[in-house]
């Protein structure tokens, strides 16, 4: 169901890994998203910028160079 009662048209943003379509409005669930916009793909998990290009965030296993 996709009712837009409100007019708001973001445009459909799909996940560019397995294509699962994603809300336009979300509450972001990390400081990068909260910060650049963004999703995580609920399906697959992969991460996407705003425009649903998908982010490669390199993530240290280590939180300071040692
Ligand atoms: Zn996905």
């Amino acid at each position: 169901m996709t009712e837009n009662k409100y007019g708001i048209n973001l445009g459909t943003v799909r996940c560019p890994e397995c294509d699962e379509p994603l809300p336009a409005l979300r509450v972001p669930d990390s400081l990068h998203q909260l910060m650049w916009g963004g999703w995580t793909c609920p399906k697959c998990g992969c991460r996407m910028d705003k425009w649903g290009k998908p982010v490669d965030i390199k993530r240290p296993h280590k939180p300071f160079g040692v």
